[in-house]
This record gives structure tokens, C-alpha cells and sequence, in this order.
């Protein structure tokens, strides 16, 4: 279940892999070339006088649903000494996946699933959302996350709950903060607040469909049937203004002697610079819990709409596009793998949280702590077909799907005026087929794969009630 991937720059690489999750010969083949950043190290290192230690890549790790993405593999964990890699955190600076546990069961939402899918329509796409934040709750968010948002007062259109707080990732100097809080005095409704975003991000309400680790389950509050909310979001258009500071940064910090990298990662010293890059990147990250949370809260006041008062708790908030700089000098960065540690006096294991696809079962795991794995496990299924290959799947198939689940988009499919628009329902259905079961991997041979080589227990199988797709 482990494969060491021999390399001409002596890093440990260490590939988690297993029957029925195929390694992608091109994703190595990327993976290969990321390598190459070890010498820029070097290099930078060369040319910078009186540092303490020598930058280096410590160890790499590829997570069971590793394929190509752009420049760097998704499901790639990357540990340096000395420097950050802004490119090996993904454009989408913390997304990540929320889940809730909610009070309510699947024979309580089921019987209201039409007038949900028409509640939750208004309220993602059709102008329902009314999430006003003061420019103080935007400060606060930005700087502290979730803490930093509610001591602000909860915000008009959320539903808030003690036990749903997170932490967030401190950004005490205000660097960037700039166009990220305008909106002038009183409370805003800012129209990026509270969307899903596009492509595979999603707000999905599941059940709980067979337990597999009774003691977990029990702790974070989750019996058969139990519905949950899973969010899956980013950091919509900050995470990408971040990653443009990011870059311009690193170019201006490079030293002219050093030539720039063939493979065009441009890694960034620990230093004056790179704390100003984390400032921005931690603004833009606490951004994205504060949508997860939104997201999450609306679901929770659709269903309270048709299903009654219900309760929710936290169980997890997990990133997979981050960067964990340690006190000691190291930086994990995980694009697209979430993290998975061990047991604590206070949990049976770190949430791992891995999603399929739209209309399959997804899994809540427990992580183990593996270091072999650097603690981390892959955050979903992960692609068959890359994003933007000729979609396979005929209409007939999509709409048949599409009878036996319920996706809610900004497009109605059923809506009169939408079904005589060819053109738009072509758009339309040519966007779900990237997005259809077909085109991601089974998530139960991925499951599997964690579990022996290690990695993460499985704790439940998720069934799908409904999805919003951005
Ligand atoms: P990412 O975009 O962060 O790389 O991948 C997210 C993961 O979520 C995918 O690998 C896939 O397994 C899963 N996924 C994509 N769309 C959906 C959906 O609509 N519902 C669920 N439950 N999972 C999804
Ligand atoms: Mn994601
Ligand atoms: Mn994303």
C-alpha cells in the first residue's frame, strides 16, 4: 500500500496507493518535475548570505487520489525546511469541507424534499440570501477567522451556535487588507458572501447509512440515519488575489544571480517576505471558513423551514489547500489532501473528510497519525476523467440521473421558460457531465486504501439527500 518513488534529488517520496486507485503516469510525471524545486533551493540558498540553515524539501507524500492539476499534483503533501511553496497550496487558498452534525433524520427531511429543493434554490441563487456584514465582521473575520467574526456580534441572515465555531488562522498585520473591506460604513450584503462557487464545490444534506466505528460515531454525535450537512468551498476570489501577492513577492524577492526555475515554481525564504505573503494568504484563508460557515448556516435555515427547529454541531472544518508553517522552521503544504492526525486526550483521531461524487455515498474517517503519510489523507475521490476532457456520458444518461437525484443549480432545468432554451440547457448539461458520478473515481476502494495503509478508520458511510452545485 506505500510505493517510494525513486528521484534524482534524494527526497523521500512516498506514494499511498492500492487496488482499484490507479496512479496516473502523468501525475508522476508532474510530480517529477515539482522535484526539481529542491535544487532552487539550493540555488536561492547559494545566493543568500548568512542564512541559519539550509532550505530543503524534506519529504513529499502522494494521497490515494493523486492526479495531475496544474503545476503541481493534486493530492501532493510537500514538507520544506526554511522556505514556502505558494504554488503547492492549489489557487484556492483553503478550500476545504465543513460537516455538521444536525439534530434532525432522514425520515424527518425526506417527505419534504420538493419544497427544500425550492427553499435552498431561493436562498443560494435566487436572491434569498441575505448575509449582511459590517466592515467590522469583515475585519474581524479576516484577521481571526470565525472567533474574530462573532465577537462582532452574529451577523443579520446567520444562524449561529456556540459549538459551531472554529479557529481560525491569525493574521495580525493588516497587509492587503484594503479592497478586501471597502464597503463604506453600515452592513453590506455582499453578493460573494455565501456562494458555493463553481465546478465541484458543492452544499450537499446526507444521512448517516451505516456506522463502522461505533465509539467514533457516538462521539461526534452521529447514529444511523442522522442527517448531516457537508460544505465543500474555498476562498472564491480572495484566495486567487492572494496568490497574485504571492507570486509578485516571490518574483521581487528573487536574487538576479539565480536563474529562474525550469519547471516555473518560484519557493520563497522564511523572511520578511514570506510573513507578509502569510498575512495575506492567512486573510484570504479565513475568509473561506467564514463561507463554509455561511454556507452550512443556510442549509440549516432551509431545512428549519421545512423539517422544523433543529440543532447542528460542528464535527469538523478541514482545509486541503494549506500551508502549516511549524515552529520549527518546517512548512507543510497540502494541495488538495486534508490533514489526518492521531488520537488525542480530547478525540478519537482528527475528522478526515472524504466526499465521492455528486449522487454517491461519501465517508466521515478518524485519522491515525500516520508519519509516513506526514498525518495526511486524500480529501475525496478524486477525478477519472480530468476537468475539461470531452465529457463522456450521453443526455439520456444525465437527465436519468438527474430523475433519481436531486442537484439544485442556478439553472432549473424544470423551470418552463429554461425548457425550450436548447442552448442554454446544452451549457448547462455539458457542465454537470464534469461534474457527474462517471467522471471521479469509486470513493470505496480510496476509503479502503486509507484504512491499510494506515492512514485514517473509517467512522461512517454518508448517503446523499440532495446538492447544491455553485
Ligand atoms: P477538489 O475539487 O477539492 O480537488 O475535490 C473535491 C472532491 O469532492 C472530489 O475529488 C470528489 O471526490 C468530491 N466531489 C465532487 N463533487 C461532489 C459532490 O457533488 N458531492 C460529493 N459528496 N462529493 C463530490
Ligand atoms: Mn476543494
Ligand atoms: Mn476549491
Amino acid at each position: 500500500s506505500w510505493l517510494t518513488l525513486p528521484n534524482p534529488y534524494d527526497v523521500p517520496v512516498e506514494i499511498c496507493a492500492g487496488p482499484g486507485v490507479p496512479i496516473e503516469p502523468a501525475a508522476i510525471d508532474e510530480l517529477l518535475t515539482v522535484l526539481q524545486t529542491a535544487q532552487t533551493l539550493e540555488a536561492l540558498a547559494a545566493a543568500t548570505p548568512g542564512l541559519d540553515a539550509e532550505p530543503h524539501v524534506d519529504r513529499v507524500v502522494c494521497t490515494p487520489d493523486f492526479h495531475k492539476g496544474a503545476g503541481i499534483p493534486i493530492g501532493t503533501v510537500l514538507r520544506t525546511t526554511g522556505a514556502l511553496v505558494p504554488q503547492a497550496v492549489g489557487n484556492d487558498i483553503n478550500c476545504g469541507m465543513r460537516v455538521e452534525a444536525t439534530s434532525l433524520t432522514v425520515d424527518q427531511v425526506r417527505p419534504h424534499l420538493d419544497s427544500l429543493e425550492q427553499r435552498l434554490r431561493h436562498l443560494f441563487f435566487e436572491g434569498g440570501r441575505r448575509i449582511g456584514l459590517t466592515p467590522a465582521h469583515r475585519e474581524g473575520l479576516l484577521r481571526y477567522g470565525l472567533p474574530g467574526l462573532l465577537a462582532e456580534g452574529v451577523p443579520a441572515g446567520v444562524s449561529a451556535d456556540e459549538r459551531l465555531h472554529s479557529a481560525g488562522y491569525p493574521a495580525e498585520s493588516a497587509a492587503d487588507f484594503g479592497d478586501w473591506i471597502e464597503s463604506g460604513g453600515g452592513t453590506s450584503y455582499d453578493s460573494i458572501i455565501g456562494s458555493v462557487g463553481g465546478g465541484n464545490h458543492f452544499a450537499e444534506l446526507q444521512y448517516v447509512s451505516a456506522i463502522l466505528d461505533g465509539r467514533a460515531a457516538y462521539e461526534w454525535g452521529l447514529s444511523p440515519g442522522r442527517v448531516v450537512l457537508m460544505v465543500h468551498s474555498g476562498s472564491l476570489s480572495l484566495g486567487h488575489q492572494a496568490n497574485a501577492t504571492g507570486q509578485a513577492l516571490a518574483r521581487a524577492a528573487w536574487p538576479r544571480s539565480v536563474p529562474m526555475p525550469a519547471n516555473r515554481i518560484l519557493p520563497m525564504l522564511l523572511g520578511p517576505q514570506s510573513d507578509r505573503y502569510l498575512t495575506t494568504f492567512n486573510n484570504a484563508a479565513n475568509f473561506a471558513v467564514g463561507n463554509r460557515f455561511f454556507l452550512a448556516s443556510m442549509l440549516r435555515t432551509g431545512l428549519a423551514a421545512v423539517a422544523g427547529e433543529l440543532d447542528a454541531q460542528l464535527i469538523y472544518d478541514a482545509p486541503h489547500n494549506l500551508m502549516w508553517p511549524g515552529a520549527d522552521g518546517t512548512v507543510v503544504h497540502r494541495k488538495g489532501a486534508t490533514p489526518a492526525g492521531g488520537e488525542t486526550p480530547d478525540l478519537l483521531g482528527e475528522p478526515v473528510i472524504v466526499p465521492g461524487s455528486m449522487g454517491a455515498p461519501s465517508y466521515l474517517l478518524r485519522g491515525l497519525g500516520n508519519t509516513r503519510s506526514l498525518q495526511s489523507a486524500c480529501h475525496g475521490a478524486g477525478r477519472s476523467i480530468p476537468r475539461g476532457a470531452a465529457s463522456r456520458g450521453s443526455d439520456a444518461e444525465l437527465d436519468a440521473f438527474l430523475r433519481e437525484f436531486r442537484v439544485v443549480t442556478p439553472l432549473n432545468h424544470r423551470d418552463p421558460a429554461v425548457t425550450g432554451r436548447r442552448d442554454i440547457l446544452e451549457a448547462w448539461r455539458r457542465d454537470l457531465k464534469q461534474e457527474a458520478p462517471w467522471a471521479y473515481k469509486e470513493v470505496g476502494p480510496v476509503v479502503d486504501t486509507l484504512r491499510t495503509a494506515g492512514v485514517a478508520e473509517p467512522v461512517v458511510e454518508l448517503q446523499p439527500l440532495l446538492t447544491v452545485k455553485g
